[in-house]
């Protein structure tokens, strides 16, 4: 059964995030969601990938960056730091969905998570480095332009206590720790990857479960080097640690496989980021 009226979103600003985001996208195909999937990118990602994107997307859409000049723009250009937390923001504006899960550009599905969508706005799991805030790489939302205006105000009257889009989520749906226990996601649904060695016994106790990887921080997987013949992972982005390495070789695995097939012919992915 499809369902049509609900979507899973990312966002990608660029040609390297796009990458993530076709990982991602892929992840879900492959676990058989039986929503709509919807991609947000900005004029800086090049025609070659949009292409690309609109076979693993439904759909693929373009949203501004905070340098476009209409009004509501120019009143967050007095904060310049929350660039890309405002492209983030118009995932609000999809009001052809009734219900969205947002999932970062870095983040992969292990299974099937399309039980997310019983979930109402706003859920998301705890952040591992203060667990009183949610992780804003994984989170359930309705679309709505009062919401979405609501938000752009919230941002150009408070800012972001991080200078992203978790600090400036967190302000907005600030009762999120203490007023709806069924709004708080199992960890597991945006397991961090530093997670794996802060609390290496809870990763055993519960990891096995895992729903949703989160490569949080600085170093992505794409950063890291992987040889297709040997199937592993041999350089870059310091992937410390056996879980992590498997997970980073997973990410490989479906690149390899399902995307990069998708890619050729292309011309040599433009180095934006
Ligand atoms: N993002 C993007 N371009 C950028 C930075 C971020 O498109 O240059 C998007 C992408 O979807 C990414 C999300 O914003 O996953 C949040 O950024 P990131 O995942 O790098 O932050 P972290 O989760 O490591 O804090
Ligand atoms: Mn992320």
């Amino acid at each position: 059964m499809s369902v049509t009226d609900q979507a899973f979103v990312t966002l990608a600003s660029n040609d390297i995030y796009c990458q993530g985001a076709l990982v991602l996208g892929q992840s879900l195909r492959n676990h058989g969601t039986s929503r709509k999937l919807a991609v947000l990118v900005t004029e800086q990602v090049s025609h070659g990938i949009r292409t690309v994107l609109s076979r693993v997307f439904d759909e693929v859409i373009e949203v501004s960056s905070l340098d476009s000049a209409d009004l509501e723009h120019l009143a967050l250009m007095r904060r310049p730091e929350l660039g890309v937390t405002f492209t983030k923001l118009q995932c609000w504006t999809l009001t052809q969905y009734s219900k969205c899960v947002f999932m970062d550009a870095d983040t992969l599905v292990l299974c099937n998570v399309d039980e997310l969508f019983d979930r109402d706005e706003l859920s998301a799991a705890p952040d591992s480095g203060w667990p009183d805030c949610f992780n804003s790489g994984v989170f359930v939302f309705r679309p709505s332009m009062e919401t979405y205006a609501h938000l752009l105000q919230f941002a150009v009257e408070h800012g972001s206590f991080d200078g992203g889009d978790q600090g400036l989520l967190n302000g907005f749906f600030s009762d999120w720790a203490t007023t709806d226990i069924s709004k708080h996601l199992p960890f597991i649904y945006n397991l961090s990857i530093s997670s794996l060695y802060t609390y290496s016994p809870a990763f055993r106790q519960f990891g096995t479960d895992s729903k949703v990887v989160h490569f949080l921080g600085s170093s992505k997987p794409w950063h890291c080097k992987y040889n297709p013949q040997t199937r592993t992972v041999t350089e870059g982005g310091s992937p410390s640690g056996h879980q992590h390495l498997i997970f980073t070789t997973l990410w490989w695995e479906i690149y390899t496989s399902s995307v990069l097939p998708l890619l050729t012919g292309l011309e040599e992915i433009a180095d934006t980021e």
